[in-house]
């Protein structure tokens, strides 16, 4: 039998954006590999992607489109034709937009990183149509643009040279879990002699194997980045040649950084003084030293800043001189993606409709039609950011939501306060389309769900934030079932609502070969599936940061100096919320899921289990509480049921509940966003889920 192998990349929401190896026989998958000829990924795939067939193969796969029949969230369909599913959209799309096409809402993320099958023919669309513009800020914006606000744009350290690193800080991330490539280098670097010190309130898998961990408490960072400030100031660890000449704005974070002792900053984070000495000492007297920051610790009210505070220091200590230090968040900025070829915001005109922030769908399904259309967002939820004080909540919305388009993402799952979300997809006025590969919590209130193809039957490119290779995914196999690509079904849509301009009739490889506006070559990255960006080894060795004047902002328009911003659930903030709620919760993933991804894959969620909250045994005892005993997870907002493990991963006063679970496939039907809340961070308009206090009872 003949059998042939092609050239794919992970779509999955992770740094690493792995190179893979997808060999066909007779039209099927038989065998997922890494490809060892890339240099960052060099072969591996985690357990999850390692399983990408049987996710495609699942045999609850959606196959042909769906139509509701059932009350919504029921989860009750009939298969109908592509016919009749898209003349019925559009008819529905074509009423409401008469009326006014803002009341139509998109909702995607990066259920596939790709740059095709995410925002290209899909924005074009939106754009046309008018609809409301979508803040996709679920995850990564507190951090990604508290980063640009300071070096210029998405930039960091290759990947690579972390392994010739002497002093690694993993900051807010479970490598191990969610960045398994950058941990091989950083095993490489620890055999060589580096010390690796990881900050996290969980003792993860990443935490066991370091030297050093830094149990703070959840939302904290800042205070800690400025306690190490207050050392690197007072022991003179700082580089003073690369302050003056590739900074800008210290002497006032200087003034600030020396209220700051450890005792103050240990205080604050609930660790020892001893603990932040250590670290400063460390870091200001190693050299190469490199930071691994993550977006975990960003999840909190005072995320942006904290990212802030934290990508200063390698300039404070002149960490940027060495290829082997510095700082990595994301690589995102380092790639030129063509955004405009790609999505043509052009499209819209004249027109300037609203935009409604993903991370408050919530409340913002539940608004009806409010006076003006309005430009921006409402403020709902904005705190002060460092020096910037904001504007008070704002009075207009616009017209009530009428309709979502779904791709790319599951809102019911992993939108934060779940309780206002599935109230608010529960709308029997509500038009939900969804483009999903399986029956997710939010397909199953879909008035119709439309089937997408995955990764394996549709072509793609990506950039990476984890690493600085442009990616190529070829389909390896033809579309299973009925299944399109969304950006064939987007392309339906519009000839269905008349959409005529030349743009709509691009293909996808059209659209591939526009998407990087310089530096890849579209048909080398086809031939060998990824190319490198002709990119320095020490990117700021010289300064050179992508802002205007060529410095790391330490002092950045609209956001000032950094400063420490306390949770907005915290007993410094809340002092009564705190005695009622004692135990801060984070939710950091399960070990074998990815988001709200592979929740469904069985042999994955065998692995899991069960929904688990681990509890230190002290909060455990003084609750009566033992492992494996069913628990409510409480607060205002709502219950999540799940399975207690007592577990010294937990530091006293912390519990982590481990998600994403899918609801209906949870404890009780719940998850871990019942108790989750809408206020946003400090920068970037991000849902705060780390900033998040309950109590704990047994059932
Ligand atoms: S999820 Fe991450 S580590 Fe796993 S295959 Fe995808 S890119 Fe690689």
């Amino acid at each position: 039998m003949s059998s042939h192998t092609v050239h794919a990349a992970c779509p999955h929401d992770c740094p690493d954006t792995c190179a893979i190896r997808v060999t066909v026989q007779d039209g099927r998958v038989i065998r997922i590999q890494g490809d060892p000829d890339h240099p960052p990924t060099h072969g591996a795939l985690c357990t999850k992607v390692s399983r990408y067939a049987e996710r495609s193969y699942h045999p609850e796969r959606v196959l042909h489109p769906l139509k509701r029949v059932g009350p919504k969230g029921a989860g009750h369909f009939v298969r109908v034709s592509w016919e009749e599913a898209l003349d019925d959209i559009a008819a529905r799309l074509k009423d409401i937009a008469r009326r006014d096409p803002q009341a139509i809402v998109p909702y995607s993320y990066a259920g596939t990183m790709g740059l095709v099958q995410g925002e290209s023919m899909a924005g074009r669309f939106f754009h046309k149509l008018g609809a409301s513009r979508l803040d996709r800020t679920i995850c990564s914006s507190a951090g990604g643009e508290a980063l640009a606000a300071t070096y210029g744009a998405k930039v960091g350290m290759h990947v690579e040279h972390y392994a010739e690193s002497r002093l690694i800080v993993i900051w807010g991330s479970n490598s191990i879990t969610s960045n398994l490539h950058f941990w091989t280098y950083a095993q490489a670097a620890k055999r060589a002699g580096a010390k690796l010190v990881c900050i996290d309130p969980r003792k993860t898998e990443t935490a066991e194997k370091c030297h050093q961990h830094i149990a703070l408490m959840p939302g904290t960072d800042g205070a800690l980045a400025l306690g190490v400030m207050h050392e690197l100031i007072v022991n003179d660890w700082l580089d003073h040649d690369y302050i003056e000449r590739h900074t800008e704005g210290w002497p006032r974070l200087r003034e600030r950084a020396l209220q700051w002792p450890p005792e103050r900053a240990a205080a604050v984070c609930g660790i020892s003084a001893v603990e932040v000495r250590q670290l400063a000492r460390d870091y200001g007297t190693t050299a190469p030293a490199a930071i691994r920051l993550n977006y975990g610790m960003q999840r909190v009210r005072g995320g942006g800043n904290a990212v802030r505070l934290i990508a200063i220091l390698p300039c404070l200590t002149g960490a940027w001189r060495h290829r082997a230090g510095g700082l990595l968040l994301s690589s995102s900025g380092w790639f030129a993606v063509a955004k405009a070829a790609l999505q043509r915001p052009d499209l819209l005109g004249s027109r300037h409709p609203r935009t409604i922030n993903m991370s408050t769908i919530g409340d913002d399904l539940l608004r009806e039609s409010s006076a003006g259309s309005g430009d921006g967002p409402p403020q709902a939820g904005r705190v002060p950011s460092g020096d910037r004080r904001e504007a008070p909540e704002g009075p207009h919305f616009g017209p009530k939501i009428e309709a979502l388009i779904v791709y790319n993402s599951n809102p019911v799952a992993v939108a934060p306060e779940s309780p206002k979300v599935v109230r608010g997809f529960a709308r029997e006025d509500l038009c939900t389309v969804v483009l999903e590969h399986f029956m997710t919590d939010t397909a199953d209130h879909a008035d119709y769900v439309l089937p997408a193809t995955t990764q394996l039957e549709h072509l793609d490119v990506h950039l990476s934030y984890g690493h600085t290779h442009a990616m190529f995914n070829e389909p390896a196999i033809a579309p299973l079932g009925e299944c399109k690509p969304n950006t064939q079904i987007f392309r339906e849509l519009a000839a269905r609502m008349g959409f005529d301009d030349p743009c709509f009739a691009d293909d996808d490889e059209a659209i591939a070969r526009v998407a990087f506006a310089k530096d890849v070559d579209f048909d080398a990255l086809r031939a060998r599936g990824w190319v490198r960006l002709p990119l320095r080894d020490a990117p700021f060795a010289d300064g050179g940061f992508p802002t205007p004047s060529g410095r790391c902002q330490i002092d950045a328009p609209d956001f000032g100096v950094p400063d420490h911003v306390p949770n907005y659930e915290c007993a410094a903030s809340a002092p009564a919320l705190a005695e009622r709620y004692p135990l801060a919760m984070i939710s950091p993933p399960a070990r074998n899921f990815l988001n709200s991804s592979f929740v469904n894959v069985k042999s994955l969620r065998d692995i899991e289990r069960e929904p688990v909250l681990e509890m230190h045994a002290d909060d455990a005892a003084a609750r009566g509480i033992a492992s494996g005993a069913l628990v409510r997870v409480v607060n205002d907002r709502g219950e999540y049921r799940c399975t207690a493990q007592v577990s010294d991963r937990a530091r006293p006063g912390v519990v982590n509940g481990l998600g994403v679970w899918w609801r209906k496939l949870g404890t009780a039907g719940t998850n871990v966003n019942e108790v989750t809340h809408q206020q946003l961070t400090d920068i970037g308009r991000a849902p705060s889920f780390y900033d998040c206090l309950v109590d704990v009872q047994r059932v």
